[in-house]
């Protein structure tokens, strides 16, 4: 499966945020890397954003599909190290 990607503005995604915020919307973001998804686009918040906003209220803090393959792999490979030692 293809992972969606950032194809919008600085201005678009502070503008996304900054809306959520205002009518009190969750958006789900990575607890890891700290991109947020927004309509199945994964988006690297501007610091601005983040600034302006409460992120307490805004930010659901969860694991992306590639923060997530990532980490069962590492897991696994520490599992292994484990087993083996
Ligand atoms: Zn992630």
């Amino acid at each position: 499966m293809r992972e969606a990607r950032c194809t919008v503005d600085t201005a678009d995604t502070f503008s996304q945020i900054w809306t959520a915020f205002e009518a009190v919307h969750v958006l789900p973001a990575c607890a890891w890397c700290g991109q947020i998804r927004i309509d199945e686009a994964r988006l690297t918040p501007p610091p601005a954003a983040l600034a302006a906003i409460d992120p307490r209220y805004t930010f659901s803090h969860s694991i992306c599909e590639r923060c997530a393959t990532a980490y069962a792999g590492t897991a696994a490979t520490l599992a292994d190290r484990d087993r083996r030692s």
